[in-house]
């Protein structure tokens, strides 16, 4: 019989009736990888967490990261350009990616998993290198990175990139479009053997997905192709779309529509079909100049818009807002792009974004900031045993500490952890039943080595980054 183990006394985040609710002082048992059960009683077992003074959420949902370079373009894209020319985009990005080997792209993403895990995030989907980045574009990378995760104890879906060529700034503020040699054949045949191969190994605990890089660099056929390959193996998609003013108008220009009808012709909307970004997929941020048709046509697909508040609210744009599609009937989930990588921080500028686009305090709440992190991320993944505290669920848990000055006297946790908290005040944290954080301490990761590292390789980084 699997091991018990029950995690007594906390505050829990319990799915009941289809909702979370808070149960002030409850017992989770897990037994083996799943939760066997939730409630006020308590419950024998074989090992035991004292969780007092803990809130017990669902382990936290990343659907959308960068994790091989988001430690070298911190200090790049902070302040580098407007929105205007979204140079960081076009510019800056590709040219600190062309400056990243192989091996500094391992380092990095060791540091990114930890702060991952340390901060809360079970479950991420790291996007990984197109193809002509790094100076080596083999599919081994995104191996050896997807190890790196999973044996530091996260759950991964891994979505290497492909498509038909890549873009950079023009030099006068435009956006130039390139073909590769092979028009990104012999990668997407790489991906798509690499993701086939690899998923629902590591005890399940690493899947795949489908990852056609943009809207605006992927061919009709590549996306055809990519739906039918989708629809026959069960592994998800996600598609950069939404990014810039520019891409809406490129996709207008080149189709004669607008991405929402170019993505329903292309095949792609569906519930296993996620849109990174989703910020303009009308030519403003505004969601409500989406027509509503297209809004309809989204929401009926189920497809979901993976939402990335923070990397454009720091570059001084702001959707408008992602409760406009939330009140359409599309799914909508969370990611961090880039940095940080704390989802309790992204919900929180997701539900300050969303208030003030709308001007309203009312616009979104706390609840509905969690869910974007947890339920809705979990169905967009096909999951209904993560993202929730239920009977039968993955146990992928997190104790958030409430023994903090500023916890004193809290009456809603969840308002607390969306508008106080931070990633900072998760100190356990379960994969599959497995305790991988203890203490704010990561159990399978030398901490201190990959700082060293990282801040070497950063350097050496930094050297050749030709802007
Ligand atoms: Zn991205």
């Amino acid at each position: 019989m699997a091991e018990r183990l029950a995690i007594h006394n906390g505050a829990v985040v319990a799915w009941i009736d289809g909702a979370h609710r808070v149960l002030p002082c409850a017992t989770v048992l897990v037994e083996g990888n799943a939760i066997a059960y939730v409630g006020e009683g308590r419950a024998e077992a074989d090992r035991e967490i004292d969780a007092a003074g803990h809130l017990v959420i669902p382990g936290l949902i990343n659907l959308h990261s960068h994790a091989t370079d988001t430690a070298f373009t911190r200090g790049f894209l902070e302040e580098s350009a407007g929105p205007k020319d979204y140079a960081n985009l076009y510019r800056v990005l590709p040219a600190v990616r062309h400056a990243i080997d192989a091996s500094d792209a391992c380092i990095g993403a060791r540091l990114m998993f930890i702060e991952m895990l340390l901060a809360g995030t079970t479950t991420v989907v790291e996007m990984g290198y197109d193809q002509e980045l790094a100076g080596s574009s083999g599919i081994e990378n995104a191996r050896d990175v997807v190890e790196i995760a999973v044996g530091l104890g996260l759950r991964c879906y891994t979505a290497p990139r492909y498509r038909r060529g890549y873009w950079r700034g023009d030099g006068s503020g435009g956006v130039g479009y390139f073909d590769y040699p092979d028009a990104g054949r012999a990668r997407m045949e790489a991906c798509v053997a690499f993701c086939e191969a690899v998923n629902g190994t590591h005890g399940d605990r690493l899947r795949a997905m489908l990852a056609p890089g943009q809207v605006d660099t992927c061919d009709a056929e590549m996306l055809a192709e990519t739906r039918r390959i989708a629809s026959a193996s069960g592994l998800p998609i996600q598609l950069h779309a939404g990014q810039s003013p520019s891409e809406f108008r490129r996709v207008r220009d080149a189709h004669g529509m607008t991405t929402i009808r170019w993505l329903d012709r292309a095949g792609l909307l569906g519930r296993d079909f996620l849109i990174g970004h989703g910020m303009f997929l009308a030519e403003t941020n505004d969601v409500g100049a989406i027509p509503s048709e297209e809004l309809a046509l989204l929401a009926r697909s189920g497809s979901t818009i993976v939402h990335l508040p923070w990397v454009k609210m720091r570059q001084g744009t702001l959707m408008n807002s992602y409760a406009k599609f939330r009140r359409a009937g599309v799914n909508v989930a969370l990611g961090t792009d880039t940095h940080p990588v704390d989802m309790i921080h992204e919900m929180r500028v997701a539900a300050i974004g969303c208030k003030l686009a709308e001007q309203s305090q009312q616009a979104t709440s706390a609840m509905e900031a969690l869910e974007l992190a947890t339920v809705n991320g979990a169905r967009a993944l096909g999951r209904d045993d993560l993202g929730r505290i239920a009977s039968g669920c993955k146990a992928d848990l997190v104790l958030v500490d409430l023994r903090r000055p500023r916890a004193a006297g809290y009456e809603d946790p969840i308002k607390y952890l969306v508008y106080n908290a931070d990633g900072g005040d998760v100190d356990t944290v379960l994969v599959d039943g497995e305790v991988v954080v203890r203490d704010r301490k990561p159990l399978r990761a030398d901490v201190a080595q990959a700082v060293v590292r990282l801040t070497e390789a950063k350097a050496r980084v930094r050297a050749n980054v030709v802007l």
